[in-house]
């Protein structure tokens, strides 16, 4: 017999409700609550609160909110308060009852401008250390890649520093003193390095991002995010964020301290593509006893632009004995002069050879002769080429497209792909809570039974002392 709907008549009292049971055994947010420790935050924000005044919602009930927004991949922080008290996992979740008030969405930014980026890098770290002592992660080789951010900030908002309008408006010289005034009170590491005060076009609305092009594209106002992946299940040890603009090569040092650091583990491979393959990078491998299993950036450009058509280094053999080069013509090239800053001795053919000779049309295409440049570590060079050339390190590089491009591809349901606060500090906090769901997901799904006392902090936080 079908039955039918009757009239609703809604109850005003519900005397036998309780969320606990309402919440499925198996939920996600359950296995969130049992493994992950929001209370830790009470300690780390303690000296953010004054003591007296209105009473602040729980620390833990922020991060935790925090933590719904980028895990839902919610639209916005108003639209994640307006929805709260329709959920009734979330309110289990976050410790609310039915009829409890839900806080202003306000609460979430004034909480992240209070707290600062520290706050979010150790529940990145805790949860990294939490993957450590539940056995998933191996820790010595280190697998980098980075990737683009859009960032929350509109291309037309983009300025030329440098267009003689803001001599005429007075409202540019305003605008853009308070635009260094920023990056300078910002005090980040990253945005010094990059220069970012230099940049000839800078965003009015997030001056930390930087117009770049990656590929055919337009170019856009982005960010750029570093990670670290450990392989053995995926979880990511390390991140940065940084101007679009910064070069991934210059991030691979720090990316392996960061490593050694959350992990407690050295790093005994370093796995990267071309794009960190300079010489700063081999040689900062050899010195700290790490294989570089990365392409040499120069081995990738050759042939390409003014060096196409013309004879490669290797064809010309170098003699130790004597520290000459000699060409394809049997001709010497002797060393000519330093360059201090790159640290490599320049070596060139009598000018009269050169200008003689048959082959040079296959040589070069400068008026003085021929030049080559030979690094002062040239023989440590040599030894970390033929490493990156090996058979276990093109293993190594095949491996590592695929697993990076999967833990971003994973990052991309929690809203990765663009930015949804504004400033560096702003999407490093994204992408901690980001990489931080990513590890907690790979914690989840490959532990048996439930943890109750992780071991923390880290027996000898600063790995680097010992390694
Ligand atoms: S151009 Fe100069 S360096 Fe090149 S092959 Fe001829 S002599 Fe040798």
């Amino acid at each position: 017999m079908m039955g039918r709907q009757k009239r609703v008549q809604r109850k005003l009292f519900y005397t036998i409700l309780n969320l606990d049971q309402r919440v499925r055994k198996d939920h996600i947010l359950r296995k969130v609550k049992n493994y992950i420790d929001f209370d830790f935050i009470y300690n780390e924000v303690n000296d953010k609160y004054g003591i007296n005044g209105n009473v602040s919602v729980p620390p833990s009930v922020i991060l935790m909110m925090m933590l719904l927004l980028i895990f839902y991949n919610v639209r916005s922080e108003r639209e994640l308060m307006d929805t709260i008290p329709e959920r009734l996992d979330w309110l289990w979740f976050l410790g609310y009852d039915l009829d409890d008030e839900i806080p202003n969405h306000s609460v979430l930014s004034k909480a992240r401008a209070r707290w600062g980026v520290v706050a979010f890098k150790m529940f990145f770290e805790r949860i990294v250390w939490q993957c450590v002592q539940a056995g998933l992660v191996d820790g010595s080789k280190l697998f980098m890649d980075s990737s683009m951010v859009q960032a929350d900030a509109s291309n037309n908002s983009v300025v030329n520093k440098q267009s003689l309008k803001r001599y005429l408006n007075k409202s540019y010289q305003i605008l853009e003193s308070r635009l260094e005034e920023e990056q300078r009170s910002s005090g980040s590491d990253n945005a010094v390095k990059s220069g970012a005060a230099d940049r000839k076009y800078i965003s009015t609305t997030d001056p930390d991002a930087s117009v770049t092009r990656r590929g055919k594209g337009k170019s856009k106002l982005q960010y750029q995010i570093h990670r670290g992946v450990d392989k053995k299940c995926e979880v990511i040890t390390a991140t940065e964020v940084t101007p679009g603009e910064v070069h991934e090569a210059h991030r691979m040092q720090s990316l392996i301290d960061s490593h050694q650091n959350n992990t407690g583990r050295k790093v005994e491979t370093a796995v990267a593509d071309s794009k960190y393959g300079t010489i700063e990078n081999y040689l900062a491998c050899q010195d700290r006893g790490i294989k570089a299993h990365f392409n040499s950036l120069e081995e990738t450009q050759k042939g390409t632009g003014s060096k196409k058509g013309i004879f490669p280094k290797e064809a010309f053999s170098y003699d130790d004995v004597d520290d000459i080069f000699i060409c394809p013509a049997g001709q010497i090239l002797k060393r000519r002069k330093y360059f201090k800053k790159r640290k490599h001795y320049e070596y060139i053919a009598s000018s009269g050879a050169c200008n003689r000779c048959q082959l040079r049309k296959k040589c070069t295409k400068a008026k003085s002769g021929r030049t080559l440049k030979r690094h002062v570590r040239q023989d440590d060079l040599n030894f970390m080429l033929d490493q990156a050339n090996g058979g276990e390190a093109k293993k190594d590089i095949r491996t590592r497209q695929h697993l990076m491009e999967r833990s971003y591809a994973r990052s991309t349901r929690y809203g990765f792909k663009r930015a949804r606060w504004r400033k560096l500090w702003g999407v490093q906090i994204q992408e901690y809570l980001t990489a931080t769901i990513q590890n907690m997901m790979v914690l989840i799904s490959n532990i048996k039974e439930q943890a109750t006392a992780w071991l923390w902090p880290r027996p000898n936080p600063d790995i680097r002392e010992r390694v």
